[in-house]
């Protein structure tokens, strides 16, 4: 039985708003907030949604940001087909091994069965390779850097949740290869970076740089690295997104080789298998941004990705108004709108008839749009605007006001002020519950407080595989946990972070796991997670 919901019904709020909180009810919140704020409609095919124009367009800003970043590195965008041959998707060992059980398969073409089926990408390391082994000839070819905008379907048994975890999702994914393992690492970091900025810099989402443990790793990789990011509302972590080596894996299954150019200096023959790297950022990155910012009145859109980042609200209509005056209140409006586009502002009028300035308002929250501003006869009067700040949810604190003749300048700095205090925010929280756990008897009690873990760890796999196992709630009398409202699942690590806290002594500090006999090697950060 649900809890009694908190109903959330002021005045003109009841028909369009949120009715649950997220306090009470994360998942029914979420479904309200992504159908209600113009992001996600549902679809008929389980686990596939469409993604309305207002999660698009900040699809599309990611895109922008990224691509430009991409391009400096003189990576190349394409498109390979959809399909992959059983003969090429089973080419690498690991990998299929890891991806098989999500794997779609087309059996069927029209009426007829089709003598061999093809696999729709889950990702395409085994589409494209076949490519890079026939156009790398030569070192000269070196290095290929090829990324494709698309979509790629993995049919996932576990809960699906719309952005976050979906059958179909859009992504980018960059395939490189290089003639030597260390120009290999140094774009799996740089790209590592420009990941990190995505969320930190354009959805305001901090994140936890750093490599994921050989049993979390991609598929067929030599390391991959990741950013991490934290739900504060349940306490899980969630892969923000990837960035891998893969080493030689792949080139020596699809023979991708070259000469080796010092070999040959020297007179001799050798063939080197390139270096490769893939990475991969989905639109997973939109559902974690909702997550971390909405809240009981709806999305709450940082500015930089709004498609709309200030509206104008008329305010002060009456009945009695003159026609000239409204007149007079609506071309002030427009004005004032004009002054902000072309402060690149990107800035919306709203003069719908028949709604109370109330409505719209509401309405407004609800679409997550960063700043209104209020403009009325008295303002007009007094030349100034009323702003109301969205990320901020006491009434009186979100208020302001700007003087007409500062607009170009107050309100995007105003903007670039939200952008910033959503991060801020959302990292101290982040920070808060990071927390440091040597001792394993506050481990468990520690996830249960909605927290990640940070213990220090031997890296044994077998080890990790039993602290997910431990950290997992059980039957009733079992003592492993404290809080029976906790999520069945145990913690996974999510990664090892680069940035290593100080406290461990090599040779000294053991293994955070009470029944393993290891020293740690590093602090691990563990999770819960999506
Ligand atoms: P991978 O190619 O497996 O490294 O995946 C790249 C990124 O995709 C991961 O880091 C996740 O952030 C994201 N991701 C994985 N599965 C899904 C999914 N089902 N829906 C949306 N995003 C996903």
């Amino acid at each position: 039985k649900k809890p009694q919901q908190q109903k959330k019904k002021t005045e003109g709020a009841a028909l369009i708003g949120i009715d649950v909180s997220k306090e009470v009810d994360l998942g029914e919140w979420y479904q309200q907030v992504i159908t209600k704020g113009g992001m996600i409609s549902y679809y008929d095919v389980a686990g596939c949604y469409i993604l309305e124009p207002g999660s698009y367009a900040i699809w599309e800003s990611i895109k922008d940001f990224f691509d430009k970043k991409i391009k400096t590195l003189k990576v190349k965008n394409c498109y390979f087909p959809i399909f992959i041959s059983a003969e090429n998707l089973e080419q690498e060992k690991e990998h299929i091994e890891g991806f098989a059980a999500e794997v779609a398969w087309v059996t069927k073409g029209g009426k007829s069965i089709l003598e061999k089926p093809v696999a729709v990408r889950p990702t395409s390391e085994t589409a494209m390779y076949p490519y890079f082994a026939d156009k790398i000839q030569s070192y000269r070819d070196l290095p290929l850097k090829l990324n494709q905008w698309n979509n790629v379907v993995r049919w996932e048994f576990k809960h699906p949740m719309p952005f976050i975890r979906s059958r179909e999702f859009l992504w980018q994914e960059g395939h490189t290869a290089h003639l030597t393992k260390e120009e290999a690492g140094t774009e799996v970091l740089q790209i590592l970076d420009w990941y990190a900025d995505v969320y930190q810099e354009l959805l305001a989402v901090p994140v936890v740089k750093g490599t994921k443990t050989e049993n979390e790793k991609f598929p067929g990789a030599d390391y991959t690295t990741t950013i991490e990011g934290f739900i504060p509302a349940t306490g899980r972590g969630i892969q923000a997104a990837t960035s891998h080596c893969l080493g030689q894996h792949f080139s020596k299954m699809f023979k991708i080789t070259v000469e080796d150019p010092s070999a040959k200096e020297a007179g001799k023959s050798e063939k080197i298998y390139v270096w490769q790297n893939s990475w991969g950022l989905t639109t997973r990155s939109i559902g974690v941004m909702i997550l971390v910012h909405s809240d009981n009145r709806g999305l709450v859109i940082p500015p930089r990705v709004a498609e709309v980042q200030v509206v104008i609200v008329p305010v002060g209509v009456t009945a009695k108004m003159t026609p000239e005056n409204k007149d007079k209140l609506y071309k002030e409006v427009d004005a004032i709108a004009e002054v902000l586009k072309d402060a690149n502002v990107r800035v919306e009028t709203d003069f719908r008839e028949g709604y109370s300035p109330g409505w719209k308002f509401n309405d407004w929250e609800l679409k997550g749009i960063p700043l209104r501003i209020e403009f009325g006869p008295k303002d007009s009067e007094r030349h100034v605007v009323t702003t109301s700040r969205r990320d901020i949810d006491d009434k009186d604190q979100a208020r302001g006001e700007v003087a007409i003749s500062d607009l170009k300048d107050a309100i995007p700095a105003l903007l670039e002020t939200i952008q910033t205090d959503m991060f801020k925010k959302a990292d101290s929280e982040y920070r808060a519950h990071r927390v440091e756990i040597k001792e394993w008897d506050n481990f468990v009690p520690a996830l249960n407080g909605k927290n990640v873990v940070l213990s220090p760890h031997c890296h044994g796999d077998k080890c990790e595989d039993e602290i997910k196992d431990m950290s997992a709630r059980k039957e009733v009398g079992d003592n492993t946990t404290v809080d029976s409202k906790a999520p069945a699942m145990g913690a996974k690590t999510l990664c090892i972070p680069f940035e290593q806290p100080a406290g461990i002594i090599e040779g000294e500090t053991k293994c955070v796991n009470p029944n393993c006999k290891g020293l740690a090697k590093s602090w691990v950060l563990f999770g819960r997670s999506y």
